[in-house]
């Protein structure tokens, strides 16, 4: 056969097959090619290859299959391909947000992959689907309806841990997740020099999830009367009794009122068991102003929160009146181990707290700042365990108090007292598999078998210990001289100035940045 007849043939040849194939697809879809890549499979090219996208059907075809009403959307779907299930949601059948809801349970990862790529090439810059943030072999039916919405993957975070450090007798490792260098090792220095004095010990002070709500009356005098009813017997009782009604965890604690004009503010606090508690005080708050809207029917909730919470946001009340968790942690740090272990005196910490943490932070005007940097050893710890890291804002307040103390004043006592630590071993973050696996780390995973609540107070006080090391080990490195020496060393990228690799062992003059 000449070369020209041999083109012609294979030209011929091919759209012949592909003629066929419209053919048998068009009349048994289920038999169609190309079979999708199954959701959990591990097939890890976003990208369909030429030979599928070469077999494409159309968006007739395709709308044909996946509204088959035979079968449940599901089922049809996986009869389509990725490429597809992307031409049906760029035609607007199915929307982008509802993808795992359409695919089902055991297609979620295929849901996910999928929305990357729609969301993807419809981004100025077209990366999301090839980038490098993660997508598989992620439990996404812990997220569902729960964690996330229009989730395209997950984003890791480093996690070390410092330690152990012994708490109220215990030890126990520190996690942090963190991306800031030197802070482990930091916190690290600081559990050894409060472990060479036997350790650390907590006091929970309060325990009180706030909401409050903002209600509008028609004049202050009417907002006045109900201000008068809530705080007499009757009307606390009466809220009682409905916001208990919501949850077994569920016990109001204190109402506080306050008002501004014609607008009440009622600050509910209560217990929530293991729970952070948002959820469940919401429930509670929203059934205590239905019973008080009965009593006073010209009232109008305007919002369930009305900022006299006050979450995620800084605010005196929670300094004042505490919110979460209210933990004293303390401990006496005998004077030789502030030489060998902190390099430093105990004088010269004293001093430098006053300096720093009480005065410098009085003449900034802080209100809860009292510290060095709580705020870092918290979050890195809410990130772990599984905790709304938005509050952190409130969480961190945190005054540090150093004084000599023992025979001539020669060791040191210090504590951090921290009156907002809001955390939870049960509901958000805490039902994701990682978060759960270092919850168990800290033997804190879950609902407390026997004293509901006890496993997120343990938690506060691990958290509050932790700060204590990192605020004393921040503090020494000052005091010392360290920081800037240890952070040129340990805490600067070397990614964008290649270097030769040398390990590193953290030594004492390691600090986090602040
Ligand atoms: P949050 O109130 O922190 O937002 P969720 O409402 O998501 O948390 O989770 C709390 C749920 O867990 C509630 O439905 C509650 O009934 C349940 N639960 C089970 N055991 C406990 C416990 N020991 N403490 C608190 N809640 C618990």
């Amino acid at each position: 056969m000449s070369s020209i007849a041999q083109q012609h043939t294979s030209t011929f040849s091919v759209r012949d097959l592909e003629l066929k194939l419209k053919q048998v697809r068009l009349a048994h879809p289920e038999q169609s090619l190309p079979s999708p890549p199954s959701s959990d499979s591990g097939s890890s090219s976003p990208k369909q290859d030429s030979e599928e996208s070469y077999f494409l059907r159309s968006l007739k075809e395709c709308l044909a299959i996946y509204e088959e009403s035979s079968r449940p959307r599901s089922q049809s779907l996986a009869l389509l391909s990725d490429e597809e299930v992307i031409m049906l949601a760029n035609n607007g059948s199915i929307a982008t947000y509802a993808l795992e809801k359409v695919f089902g349970m055991d297609q979620l990862e295929r849901a996910v992959r999928i929305r990357r790529a729609i969301l993807s090439r419809a981004s100025a810059t077209g990366t999301l689907e090839t980038s490098s943030i993660p997508y598989e072999n992620y439990d996404y039916s812990r997220v569902l309806g729960a964690c996330c919405e229009n989730v395209v993957g997950y984003i890791p975070i480093p996690l070390g841990v410092a330690g152990p450090l012994t708490v109220d007798g215990k030890q126990y490792p520190i996690p942090m997740a963190t991306a800031e260098g030197t802070l482990v090792a930091s916190t690290s220095r600081g559990c050894k020099a409060l472990n060479a004095g036997g350790g650390v010990s907590t006091v929970l002070v309060g325990d009180g999830m706030t909401r409050g709500p903002a209600i509008d009356f028609p004049s202050a005098i009417q907002a006045g009367k109900a201000k008068a009813w809530i705080d007499s017997n009757e009307g606390h009782a009466a809220l009682r009794e409905a916001f208990e009604s919501t949850s077994r965890f569920a016990k109001l604690k204190s109402l506080k009122t306050a008002i501004a004009g014609r607008t009440l503010y009622v600050r509910f606090a209560t217990t929530t068991g293991d729970a952070m508690g948002m959820n469940m005080i919401s429930k509670g708050t929203e059934k205590a102003l239905e019973a008080m809207q009965k009593r006073f029917p010209e009232m109008l909730v305007l919002a369930l929160s009305g900022n006299y919470c006050t979450d995620k946001k800084p605010a005196a009340i929670n300094w004042i009146e505490g919110r979460g968790k209210s933990v004293v942690a303390e401990a006496v740090i005998p004077g030789h181990v502030v030489k060998t272990v902190l390099k430093t005196t105990v004088r010269d910490l004293c001093n430098l707290n006053v300096k720093k943490n009480l005065m410098g932070s009085a003449m900034a005007g802080s209100i809860g700042g009292f510290n060095a940097h709580a705020a870092n050893i918290l979050t890195a710890i809410f990130l772990a365990t599984g905790q709304d890291p938005a509050q952190n804002v409130e969480s961190s307040m945190c005054m540090t108090l150093m004084e000599p103390t023992g025979l001539n004043g020669e060791d040191l006592l210090v504590s951090v007292t921290m009156p907002c630590i809001e955390v939870g071993t049960v509901g958000g973050g805490t039902v994701l598999a990682p978060q759960q696996g270092v919850l168990d780390m800290l033997g804190v995973r879950g609902a407390h078998p026997q004293q509901p609540g006890q496993n997120a107070q343990t938690l506060a006080r691990i958290i509050a210990s932790a700060v204590l090391a990192g605020e004393l080990s921040l503090l020494s490195a000052l005091a010392a001289g360290h920081l800037i020496k240890a952070h040129m060393a340990h805490n600067r990228s070397q990614i964008n100035t290649p270097a030769a690799s040398v390990p590193v062992t953290p030594g004492a003059g390691f600090v986090s940045r602040v």
